[in-house]
């Protein structure tokens, strides 16, 4: 969500809820898993199915509560559907298939091997979320699928894969943070070295993003490295854009100083979050967010009325 492009849609996963405190659980595009591998990151995990999710602050909805507050209630409180976007979607996928080349052995983590997934994933995501079959006019899928094999390939051209195998992939992370604050987040890769540093990677598949923007890429990966931080009390040693579309890397040397600052910064915004919940009052603010929202209807910037506030839902786990 961090490009001049159309802000990618979040997907909603399965995460299995642990102990209080912390959730750490690998989740994989609408499928519920059953976790077996360990905990790479030293959270408390169990696989006990997953209740409707209560409110936590994830990077994306902090960025539409900035925005806008009643963006942010739109999505994370009344909850209303959005259809899927071609670009979204597509990141979904190409994020998929680089997940799954790294369950596969490192000789087969080749660029042909692995862009010639597209097509099987796309199928099995069509299979579990079957409106996703007409998102695109039927002549159009082929080319769909080329943009995502070329982005499949792009990620070659910045490292290869081959030769390390990540502590994780499409990590999913929930805690309570010692100042109150629930965090959620969703960590496309954690690399860790043999000498113990961590590094978060997040893939994007839009443009790398202009100044006004690189703010907000940042800001997603300084919050998986705060949550990180709250886990293991250790700084993420780097932490790392890649832009599949652009070919480019962007690294990123976060200091605990400035997690412990980002942390209120947070805080401050979740007390905003807890306040607009209690009262109901979620402002409409125009911005640039209003080109991709879809929720023109229901704003009164733009002639239209929000349904009723149906009341703050619960917050997980220590709102
Ligand atoms: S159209 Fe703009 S002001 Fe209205 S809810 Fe959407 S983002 Fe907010």
């Amino acid at each position: 969500m961090a490009t001049g492009a159309a802000p990618e849609a979040t997907s909603a996963r399965p995460i299995a809820r642990a102990s209080r405190g912390t959730t750490v659980v690998p989740p994989s595009y609408g499928v519920a898993m059953t976790l077996t591998m360990a905990d790479p990151v030293g959270g408390v995990v169990d696989t006990r199915p997953a209740p409707r999710r209560p409110l936590a602050l994830s990077p994306s909805r902090a960025g539409d509560f900035k925005a806008c507050p009643l963006l942010y209630r739109l999505r994370a409180v009344d909850r209303l559907p959005e259809p899927p976007s071609p670009p979204a979607v597509r990141g979904t996928l190409v994020h998929t298939v680089l997940e799954e080349m790294f369950g596969r052995p490192a000789a087969e983590r080749t660029p042909a091997r692995t862009a010639e997934q597209v097509p099987a994933a796309w199928a099995r995501m069509v299979d579990e979320c079957p409106e996703l079959a007409t998102m695109l006019p039927a002549a159009d899928v082929a080319a769909w699928l080329d943009s995502a094999k070329a982005l499949v390939r792009s990620y070659f051209t910045l490292e290869d894969p081959r030769h390390f195998d990540p502590a994780a992939c499409e990590l999913a992370i929930e805690i309570d943070s010692p100042d109150g604050v629930p965090l959620r987040g969703y960590i496309d890769r954690l690399d860790l070295a043999p000498t113990g540093e961590l590094r978060i990677v997040d893939y994007k598949t839009g443009r790398s993003p202009g100044p006004d923007f690189e703010g907000r890429a940042l800001y997603q990966l300084k919050f998986y490295a705060l949550m990180i931080y709250r886990l293991r009390g250790v700084v993420p040693s780097q932490l790392k854009l890649i832009y599949l579309a652009d070919r480019l890397s962007l690294q990123y040397t976060p200091t605990e100083s400035e997690l412990l600052g980002f942390a209120n910064a947070v805080g401050a915004l979740w007390q905003a979050v807890a306040a607009a919940l209690e009262t109901g009052n979620f402002p409409a603010r125009r911005g640039p967010m209003c080109r991709w929202c879809h929720h023109q209807a229901l704003c009164p910037e733009f002639g239209g009325k929000p349904p009723p506030y149906p009341g703050a839902p619960a917050t997980a786990p220590s709102g």
